[in-house]
């Protein structure tokens, strides 16, 4: 046995799985887990010594990399100040001012601790402002784990949802109105239909939950201005994409103005932080100005702010977003440009520093067409790269992230191991 086996089996004696967040258990790729000892910047190595080239990195947040070192100090000096007051701090009012000034549709926010509970409180916040109680969602989008979000449609159009996760009462799940990804055309049929009880419309600008989708620009526009004739609001959930596509969010780089944003992952640097904001009028609606409640022991902690504050300075430098972007796009060019060589039906793309791989001949456009690649050629590419010391996410319903530090020998060396992997199919 390995050591990774060794405390994958450990650890299912004491929690659910093996694990505190489901995927990291390896069910949908099989085999152990890999449990991580130690990352520094590009790299991770797990219990056994192995190094990989990680491209989870934390599921989005690492985009300065493992351990950098600028987040690792302002997190000890902040440490060495007192861990949690309780009570607000200087460093927080800098992050606030810093995402206001970054996010051009952001004039009040509030720091929560985690992506979930940004979502969850804007949706709250949503049906608080505009006294309604339907919301729609888009299959294959995550939003968290909030019972609201946690529901898919079933086949066809308008399908009030039903709950996908056990333990999410009817009543409840009956107010999500689930739609298909980037079809703008069903969006307009549903507020046609029930446009007076839509509080709003939260969607990931690129889907990122369902490998990566793009978004077509005239869905976007769509949901834009549907929102503002019908008097709901859209909710842009940036937990993923928010400073990954670029350095103002995908509201930036598609040019859509949302009502209210949600954020998570590198706004907070690998520590616990999310962020929930937008439209004054709307936010001026949040306890303690008005009567939605929200609330949270730790929100604004000192070490999340210090970390979110040290990355969120560091990628303002000139030429970040260009160089994570050239370095992504020089990955998913050189992984198709690989399997069309050797004849492998697969493909890439990628949106600023995020990535999707699909074992399908073009990229998909909505959940149904996700489902359409093939998932078993995934495992097995999976598996083989794992080998070769490559760190994807360990499903094929996820998608990758590059960092900074990410090399162009990084990047060569992840194209030759999937080379050699198709060459020998
Ligand atoms: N929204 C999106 C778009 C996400 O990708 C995630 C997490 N992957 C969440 C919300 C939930 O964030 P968290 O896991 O921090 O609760």
């Amino acid at each position: 046995m390995t050591k990774n086996e060794q405390l994958f089996a450990r650890a299912q004696a004491t929690t659910p799985g093996g694990v505190n967040s489901p995927v990291r258990a390896f069910r949908s790729v099989g085999g152990a887990p890999r449990f991580f000892a130690r990352g520094a910047g590009a790299y991770a190595w797990d219990a056994d010594g192995k190094r990989y080239i990680d491209y989870v990195g934390s599921w989005g947040p690492l985009i300065l990399g493992h351990a950098d070192p600028d987040v690792v100090r302002a997190v000890q000096e902040a440490a060495a100040n007192g861990l949690s007051f309780g009570a607000p701090t200087e460093a927080e009012i800098e992050l606030a001012e810093l995402l206001v000034k970054l996010v051009p549709s952001m004039e009040l926010v509030r720091l929560v601790s985690s992506g979930t509970e940004a979502t969850m409180s804007a949706i709250r916040l949503a049906r608080g402002f505009t006294g309604r109680d339907a919301i729609v969602k888009f299959e294959g989008c995550y939003h968290g784990h909030a019972d609201s979000l946690l529901v898919k449609a079933g086949s066809g159009m308008l399908t009030f949802g039903n709950p996908s996760s056990s333990g999410v009462p009817a009543d409840l799940a009956q107010h999500t109105l689930v739609l298909d990804y980037n079809n703008a055309q069903q969006l307009r049929d549903a507020f046609a239909t029930h446009g007076g009880k839509i509080a709003c419309v939260i969607v990931e600008a690129v889907a990122g939950n369902m490998n990566l989708i793009a978004p077509k620009p005239e869905f976007l526009q769509a949901m834009r201005e549907l929102c503002t004739q019908h008097g709901a609001l859209l909710i842009f959930d940036e937990v993923m994409t928010g400073f990954r596509v670029g350095p103002q969010s995908a509201q930036g780089l598609y040019g859509i103005k949302p009502d209210l944003s949600t954020f998570g992952k590198v706004i907070g640097g690998g520590m616990p932080l999310g962020a929930f904001g937008g439209r004054r009028d709307i936010m001026e609606k949040i306890a303690p100005l008005g009567p939605v409640y929200q609330a949270g022991t730790l929100s604004g902690n000192p070490l999340s702010v210090a970390a979110g504050l040290a990355t969120l300075r560091k990628i303002q430098a000139s030429g970040f977003y260009e160089n994570l972007a050239r370095r992504t796009t020089s990955l998913v060019t050189g992984l198709t440009a690989a399997a069309k060589k050797h004849g492998v039906k697969f493909c890439a793309q990628s949106v600023g520093g995020m990535f999707g791989l699909y074992f399908a001949a073009t990229p998909p456009a909505s959940y149904a067409e996700v489902m359409t690649c093939d998932k078993e050629a995934f495992n097995r590419f999976y598996h083989a790269m794992l080998e070769a010391g490559i760190y994807y996410a360990p499903s094929a319903y996820e998608a990758g992230f590059v960092s900074a530090v990410h090399s162009d020998a990084d990047i060569v060396a992840t194209v030759a191991a999937a080379e050699h992997y198709f060459s020998s199919l």
